[in-house]
């Protein structure tokens, strides 16, 4: 049998279904699935993925046995349609539309209104009496096929309908009759004609397949693929094509077309929420050119098919179990599905969502957590005007709450130059009148985006909520001109480069730059992640009894405690030398730094032992019985030392010291490479005080907190062990000072002291260190430095480019490389466990909190995760995910 590459869906029967989605595309798997479902479905067929695969394998051909079955399925078509493509008396019309397994919004093409020519338009009027509708659809299809297929500027077609509508003296497209479109007719063919070279094809066959290729060639145009890097979609056999009659939402008063959502895609509550057009197509819903009304005014209009709606909403959601977002037309008083799909949502939500559904009994809790993505929960924690600001400020524009969060930037009037300004390292928020799939790029780099024209489901809000950007749209009293790169309201002109800020959960507007926060966890949030600690609490692996735990990287008491108010359960890391650097602490320690015999650094230590016993234990109170691991000083020297002779003579006054010595003692200390040079424990062995300062430092806060009552366990860990040597005379070091101040004290304190393995030799030894060693903690940033032998100073210079050629499949600073780096983390843990075999061992570089790597560390077997304190709720949905995907 040959290969099926056309799949059929019509007569209450589809040959696909919703499993299908690789192989039909989602729209087409989807409009297979409802018309099983007895859902209203204009009938049509789908050209499978495969097809655009073999497309583009075959130098853009087809098989011929694509082209027998296409054939073969537009008869069955015609055949229950009882209409033919082309038909002078009662034509078929067929939209061709694109659908791959992802949903790429606007991305690709569609072309409606396919098999009319001067024939079957005369069949339209007369079939429908109407032949303004007739030669109105004529027209568009020249203009969208144009357009579309053979690449006629789409402004060349509203130039000869401006012509046409400026002898008419009208305005409006409706204020033209059936005469004057037929004239509108003629010139599009002439425009058609010029540029093609060709005259308009009149054969609905030659339109079926020019459609065809010019979907599968959108599949490879350039905004498709910006949209598939931009959201990591690979691995896509391309996309699918619908072939599918037309229905028509503008034939009448008593037709339609609208979009809905089963639930509020914004927020999340459970209300059926959607907007319409009468007398319109889908695009005019979309393309923001006319005002939808809400779904709630169709109730009264037309109560009838408001509850079949209803009822098919109700269903769907039922069946997919999910948020669905619909596409329907209304055609005459007949309700007609066009597409259902799991809808987009922002993080607030497709939390609340999950969270209700749970409740519902439609999906059980490990589903609710596998359904949020660590991206939509980190538009939770995105930045809001806190309210109390927001009493006193004045919006100078209101619009549609387009998609939640506020955003700050300078304002760019197209996406350009707000790629251009991001660049340049500024922050915007990209204005526009409404956007299109070209301003795709200028959205991904924008703050916040903010349209005049479109409502909640134009482009910009749809495209806006899938990112988690602030949008606001529809704000009409923004009166942009493009040209002069300006935009007022009012009386009052902003310019291109002004500050303005955006709030996407009222839609209001305000000029200039205020002052954002970061928001707190919410109830459902709260519930969500619970439901996600237990699942990581219970997930016990070999050497590791409690559980998949998330700590945080943490240096100052406040910062844990942002940390602690979103879930950590300890702190993975505390690097010492930022403490410093505030101004006051930061001349002390260069005084330490540039000290220059045992006597001046021994002077010097003596206000940072001070400093650092209060910052310690400011930390300890905050962490109350949470483990707390500080690192020991791990300085790359050249962070701290002034360069210029100016800030040294500045430094020399403050120290009061001379100018030339300090010169030269700066001098001394530069390095080749600071990041393979004198640091971390190397400091540690040739100042040995220095260790010795802030060990002492650690055991005198936790002896005063444990009197006041805290419970406090430091883990003084080691930074840049590459041989067993260091550490055994570090440790020793340690173990005197804390003999030292505990003997003197009558308080016991648990502490452990442990190491980083970050240097690669570290992790083949760890058979070696880990007698050593109270527990490890995987240093992947050092660790990949020099796995990869690539300066983390430096990258910048050449990773991104490497990503863009695919040399490299992602940024290994961001997401581990688990196939190299990987290798070395796991060696650890096994070679470690092999000689203590409950070794307690975590990750602390920024992986911490990036979901893949969480999910590496997972099956590693670490014991935490450490990551910043806005990556927390994250770190725990992602923990979560990686223990429920293992099982
Ligand atoms: C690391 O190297 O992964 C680490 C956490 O330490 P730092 O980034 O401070 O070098
Ligand atoms: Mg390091």
């Amino acid at each position: 049998m040959n290969n099926r590459y056309v799949y059929y869906f019509g007569g209450d029967k589809a040959e696909g279904r919703a499993e299908m989605r690789e192989l039909l595309g989602g729209k087409g798997a989807n409009l297979a699935e409802m018309t099983n479902l007895g859902i209203p479905v204009p009938p049509g067929f789908t050209i499978s993925t495969e097809v655009c695969s073999l497309y583009y394998k075959n130098n853009r051909t087809y098989p011929e046995e694509v082209r027998r079955q296409v054939a073969r399925n537009l008869d069955r078509l015609e055949e229950e349609m009882g209409k033919k493509l082309g038909d002078r008396n009662d034509p078929l019309l067929v939209s061709v539309r694109s659908g791959a397994a992802v949903s790429m919004p606007g991305m690709m093409d569609t072309v409606l209104n396919l098999g009319l020519n001067f024939s079957a338009v005369e069949g339209i009027a007369n079939n429908t009496g109407n032949s303004r509708f007739a030669w109105d659809a004529y027209r568009r299809f020249i203009q969208m096929y144009g357009d579309v297929v053979m690449g006629v500027p789409y402004d060349d077609f509203e130039k000869a309908l401006d012509e046409i509508k400026r002898e008419k003296g009208v305005e409006a497209d409706t204020e033209l009759d059936a005469d004057d479109l037929r004239r509108v007719v003629g010139s599009y063919t002439a425009v058609y004609e010029g540029i093609v070279g060709k005259a308009f094809p009149q054969d609905p066959i030659e339109q079926l397949w020019g459609a065809i290729d010019a979907v599968f060639g959108s599949w490879n145009n350039e905004r498709a693929l910006k949209y598939r890097r931009i959201n990591k979609i690979g691995d896509l056999l391309g996309t699918a094509v619908n072939v599918q009659s037309m229905v028509y939402g503008n034939w009448s008063d008593a037709s339609g077309t609208g979009v809905c959502f089963s639930r509020d895609p914004s927020t999340g509550e459970n209300y059926f929420y959607g907007e319409y057009l009468m007398n319109a197509q889908g695009e005019d819903v979309v393309a923001g050119i006319r005002t939808p009304k809400p779904l709630s005014s169709l109730e009264s209009a037309n109560p009838g098919v408001y509850q079949q709606l209803l009822g098919v909403k109700e269903r769907l959601e039922k069946h997919y179990r999910d948020m669905q977002d619909m596409e329907f037309t209304i055609q005459e008083g007949r309700l007609f599905l066009l597409q259902t799909r799991n809808g987009k949502r922002t993080g607030r939500a497709a939390v609340k969502v999950a969270v209700d559904l749970v409740k519902e009994g439609m999906i059980g809790r490990e589903e609710a957590i596998t359904r949020i993505t660590a991206e939509q929960l980190d538009q939770l924690l995105h930045p809001m005007i806190s309210p109390g600001m927001k009493k006193t400020l004045k919006p100078i524009a209101r619009g549609l709450e387009a998609s939640p969060g506020a955003a700050v930037g300078r304002v760019v009037f197209n996406a350009d130059e707000a790629e251009l300004w991001v660049t340049r390292g500024e922050r915007v928020v990209l204005v526009r009148r409404e956007t299109s799939p070209e301003d795709i790029g200028g959205m991904n780099v924008a703050e916040g985006i903010l349209t005049s024209t479109g409502g909640m489901t134009s482009h910009a809000a749809v495209v806006a909520r899938g990112m988690g950007k602030p949008c606001v749209a529809g704000c009409k009293t923004v009166v942009i001109d493009e040209i002069a790169k300006t935009f007022s309201v009012d009386e009052k002109v902003y310019r291109e480069g002004d500050f303005i800020t955006l709030d996407g959960s009222d839609g209001e507007v305000y000029a200039g730059s205020v002052e954002l926060e970061k928001p707190s966890l919410g109830g459902e949030l709260n519930e969500l992640l619970s439901w996600a600690d237990e699942i990581r609490h219970s997930a016990k692996r070999a050497g590791v009894e409690d559980g998949f735990m998330v700590r945080t990287n943490a240096d100052l008491p406040q910062d844990a405690k942002l940390a602690i108010d979103f879930g950590a359960e300890g702190i993975g890391l505390t690097r010492t030398e930022h403490m410093f650097f505030e101004d006051a602490k930061l001349t002390s320690f260069r005084r330490m730094i540039i000290a220059d015999s045992l006597q001046e650094r021994m002077e010097a230590l003596k206000p940072i032992l001070k400093l650092q016993i209060e910052d310690f234990r400011g930390i300890f109170r905050v962490m109350d019985g949470k483990p707390v691991t500080i690192r020991l000083l791990d300085p790359p020297l050249h962070e701290f030392v002034p360069h210029s002779e100016a800030e040294v003579s500045e430094l020399a006054r403050d120290l009061g010291t001379d100018a030339e010595k300090l010169l030269k003692r700066v001098r001394g200390l530069q390095e080749l490479n600071p990041m393979l040079g004198h640091r971390g424990c190397r400091l540690g062995i040739t100042y040995p005080e220095v260790y010795d300062m802030q060990v002492e430092a650690i055991m005198l806060a936790a002896v005063a907190e444990t009197r006041a009552g805290i419970r406090v366990r430091p883990e003084i860990m080691i930074p840049l062990i590459g041989s067993t040597a260091e550490l055994e005379v570090l440790r020793a070091n340690a173990q005197k000072v804390i003999d030292r101040v505990l003997g003197g004290a009558d308080t016991k304190v648990d502490y452990l002291i442990g190491t980083m393995i970050e240097i690669p030799r570290a992790a083949l030894t760890a058979n070696l260190i880990a007698p050593h060693a109270d527990f490890y903690s995987f240093g992947t940033n050092d660790l990949t430095q020099m796995v990869f032998g690539f300066s983390r100073d430096d990258v910048g210079t050449f990773v991104p480019e490497y990503i863009e050629r695919k040399i490299l499949p992602f940024d290994p600073f961001q997401t581990l490389d688990a196939s190299g780096v990987g290798q070395l983390v796991e060696m650890g843990v096994r070679k470690g466990r092999g000689v203590k075999p409950a070794l307690k061992a975590g990750i602390c570089g920024e992986h911490g909190g990036d979901p893949s790597s969480i999910a590496f560390c997972y099956k590693a077997n670490l014991n935490y995760v450490s990551c910043s304190p806005y990556r927390v709720p994250i770190a725990r949905l992602a923990a979560a995910q990686a223990v429920l995907a293992a099982k």
